[in-house]
């Protein structure tokens, strides 16, 4: 129930791929790291990565007195998840709904949860600006304390993506935190001197025009790839990459 969350942040991406999941999880283990209770919700209903990403895969929710009682990370019970995958009998069983069942299950997982005094609930979204997004918008134009993150890659056709998921938060009443630009350059796991593959700085640069803040560029960083599937924080296990400096600085924003 949402009424048990102090601050709901949305992470919304205008494509796939570009790291809305790894920034998700990344976020959630950081704020956990710092001592808060967090819940982190996985309604990307066709590609839910959160699972597998947190080592997670293959537990189930069960149904307590007063709802769903989400699956928990650590047993201090510090980092709750609650995600369609853990309701698919395995990570390549596709979820073929029409709109109005991926409405009900969205509105079972805003309403139905039972998260118990989160300082932070993190929301990982799909990708667009699809049905899932106006459920979750209708259901949280309500909530005080929700807030957007937006993560793209520097690429242009990235950038021009996110305009689109501006323009929805805008539209939406959804106040925007900021900006993440990921897959910025290649940070060398030896030496950590970051290479640009690609152009950089068109995440900033967007920023600047949409008067957002910028909240960070995260190299691309094999260290980080090899995280996913560990569920293990960044901050903590590469604290000397920029990725974990960032995240730092991210949240101490918060
Ligand atoms: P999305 O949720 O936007 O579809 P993911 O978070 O699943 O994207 O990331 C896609 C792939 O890219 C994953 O394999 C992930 O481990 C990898 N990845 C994401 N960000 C980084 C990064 N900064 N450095 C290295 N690999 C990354």
């Amino acid at each position: 129930m949402l009424d048990q969350v102090k601050q709901i942040i949305l992470v919304l991406s205008g494509k796939g791929g570009v790291g809305k999941s790894t920034v998700s999880t990344q976020l959630a283990l950081t704020l956990k790291e710092k001592g808060f209770k967090v819940g982190l919700l996985d309604i990307d209903l066709c590609g839910p990565s959160v699972p597998y990403i947190l080592n997670l895969e293959g537990q189930n929710i069960h149904q307590g007195p007063e709802g769903w009682i989400p699956v928990y990370l650590d047993k201090e019970q510090r980092l709750g998840v609650m995600s369609i995958g853990f309701l698919l009998n395995s990570r390549n069983d596709a979820v073929v709904w029409r709109g109005p069942k991926k409405t009900s299950m969205i509105k079972q997982f805003l309403e139905d949860v039972c998260w118990q005094d989160l300082d932070f609930l993190v929301i990982d979204t799909p990708p667009g600006t699809s049905d899932e997004h106006i459920t979750v918008m209708e259901n949280l134009r309500q909530v005080q304390h929700c807030s957007a993150v937006i993560v793209t890659t520097p690429q242009e056709v990235s950038i021009e993506d996110v305009r689109k998921e501006i323009t929805f938060c805008r539209k939406t009443n959804i106040p925007i935190l900021g900006i993440i630009e990921n897959m910025s350059g290649y940070e060398c796991p030896t030496c950590c001197h970051c290479t640009n593959i690609f152009s950089s700085g068109g995440g900033k640069s967007l920023a600047e025009i949409a008067k957002l803040p910028f909240l960070g560029t995260l190299p691309i960083d094999p260290r980080v790839g090899q995280l996913a599937g560990k569920g293990l924080p960044a901050v903590r296990e590469i604290p000397e990459a920029t990725t974990s400096k960032v995240f730092n600085e991210i949240v101490s924003q918060l």
